[in-house]
């Protein structure tokens, strides 16, 4: 029976212990894939998604201890974290930019759980959707399961997963937060300004295809108009970045 070595601890492997990758890599089961989120479809990431997520983890988990822990206590207003989700959580924290994807590793109920986390940017998220699955259960009965999917930019590892809600309208508190932080409410009141915001992005972007076709287009006009068309439709993030950066960059 063939052999193979862990791309990632070198640990001897067989047709048991073996997890497969998409680019015919194989990684130990024991320790390598056992580490990474469930979200995370093995069968369809390479390697280096892999060692990618890993990293992710690690930092991930770092942030959570120094950063979250201590704000999850807060008597302060402004630095309180919010909690969204049905049996599997993240965490935003306005404060400092940031969103934490936890997850519970329980070792032996006696001994209590770990607490990983992946941390991302919430400037990076760039997609929150309703889902709805129709399952079965063991009395064939039809139940309905509800989640969030969440999508983010500028992100190596694990950038899109989805967690449970308990319901359409527990999606819609998830929907009208995220809306409201990025100052893209579609209430009547903000109509107007947003409707500059994108009438002004869309002349630029007819500009720059008047001048892409004369040739006269560069670069850095181009990217220009791409973040009008973004601050447009996703709303300014500038300032979570900022925050964002300077909390990441306080990590040891
Ligand atoms: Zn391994």
């Amino acid at each position: 029976m063939a052999k193979h070595n862990c791309a990632i601890c070198g640990a001897e492997i067989g047709l048991l212990t073996e997890q497969k990758l998409a680019d015919g890599n194989y990684i130990c089961r024991k320790i390598c894939a056992k580490k990474c989120y469930k979200a995370l479809d093995l069968v369809s990431s390479d390697l280096d998604t892999v060692r990618a997520h890993h990293a992710q983890i690690d930092f991930g988990t770092k942030v959570w201890n120094q950063i979250f822990m201590p704000l999850k206590s807060t008597k302060i207003k402004e630095e309180k974290l919010k909690q969204f989700g049905h049996g599997e959580y993240i965490y935003v924290s306005p404060s400092t930019g940031l969103i934490a994807y936890t997850d519970d590793r329980y070792k032996f109920f006696l001994f209590g759980k770990t607490t990983y986390a992946l941390v991302y940017r919430i400037a990076d998220l760039y997609g929150y959707e309703f889902e709805e699955e129709t399952k079965k259960d063991s009395e064939g009965r039809e139940t309905k399961e509800h989640y969030c999917r969440l999508q983010f930019r500028n992100t190596e590892g694990l950038s899109v997963f989805r967690i449970g809600m308990s319901g359409k309208m527990d999606f819609d508190a998830v929907c009208k937060y995220f809306d409201t932080l990025f100052g893209i409410e579609k209430t009547l009141g903000n109509m107007a300004n947003q409707f500059k915001t994108q009438m002004n992005a869309a002349k630029s972007f007819a500009s720059a295809v008047k001048e892409a076709k004369d040739g006269t287009l560069n670069e850095e006009q181009a990217d220009k108009i791409m973040d009008a068309l973004d601050t447009a439709i996703y709303g300014d993030r500038s300032a979570l970045i900022e925050k964002a950066d300077a909390a990441l960059a306080s990590v040891k």
